[in-house]
């Protein structure tokens, strides 16, 4: 039993302000959300749940999460009210099997990683949202590996975001306006949209690109693009680029989708 397998998506969230702003980002975002079937759960891989283990949220009631300091009051004043489902965490779990997945019953809840897109993206927060960790311990492959074992789920309902950015260095972050974006930024970027269009079962190769220590100083925000590539490359369905551009040199915005 199943039906038209949802799209998936990588999303490049950047700046937390996004969930307020209105550009060119927000309302590709929000051209993804109106374009698929209302989902039964949107599953959200979020760069800013970066733990020592793989945990999916499984709570009634999600609380939104202000995973950050120094923004305006009015960012702090958003609310992601959609609600969980201890049930369908409790489905994911169990297709992700023999993988282990630990169901977090009352400690995280829905981050700026989720609800910075999913403001846009499904702006009534009607449909439960379930948010599936970053394992810090595991590597690209081992994420990659999870999102195969999610493809069949997106046949029952399921909708699975990745949410970080695929260049995302924050030490060189430049916002002086005018400044050219980093060639080794564009030069990442350009290799993992060719990867996710023409061979997504090679995407983890780009750990290994020369440029990747630049563009992923630390794994969280490029990881959510593994479950994504492991998506495509189950599904035979290449990853096409939704919206792309960069911000501050060092923050590529680019996000895939899927089907
Ligand atoms: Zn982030």
């Amino acid at each position: 039993m199943g039906s038209d397998p949802i799209p998936a998506a990588f999303l490049g969230h950047g700046d937390p302000m996004n969930a307020l702003a209105d550009n060119r980002w927000t309302q590709a975002w929000r051209d993804f959300g109106a374009s698929v079937p209302t989902p039964r759960a949107i599953v959200v891989v979020s760069a800013h749940w970066y733990v020592g283990s793989t945990l999916l949220t499984a709570m009634a009631a999600p609380r939104t999460i202000h995973d950050f300091y120094g923004f305006p009051p009015a960012l702090y004043e958003v609310r992601y009210p959609a609600p969980g489902s201890p049930e369908i965490a409790a489905e994911i779990a169990e297709a992700a099997k023999p993988r282990w997945i630990g169901l977090d019953a009352d400690g995280w809840g829905i981050d700026h990683g989720t609800w910075s897109v999913l403001v846009h993206a499904f702006p009534r927060a009607d449909i439960p949202v379930i948010q599936l960790s970053v394992n810090g311990s595991e590597g690209f492959d081992d994420h990659f590996d999870l999102g195969v074992r999610l493809d069949p789920l997106r046949s029952q309902g399921i909708l699975v975001l990745g949410s970080g950015n695929v260049v995302h260095n924050l030490g060189l972050l430049d916002a002086r306006a005018g400044q050219p974006t980093f060639d080794w930024a564009v030069r990442f970027d350009q290799a993992c949209t060719a990867s996710m269009a023409e061979e997504p079962e090679r995407t983890g190769a780009l750990v290994d690109h020369p440029d990747y220590g630049r563009a992923a100083p630390t794994p969280d925000h490029f990881l959510p693009l593994a479950p994504i590539a492991g998506i495509a490359a189950a599904s035979g369905t290449a990853a096409h680029v939704l919206v792309d551009g960069y911000v501050g040199r060092s923050l590529s915005m680019t996000a895939f989708r899927v089907g």
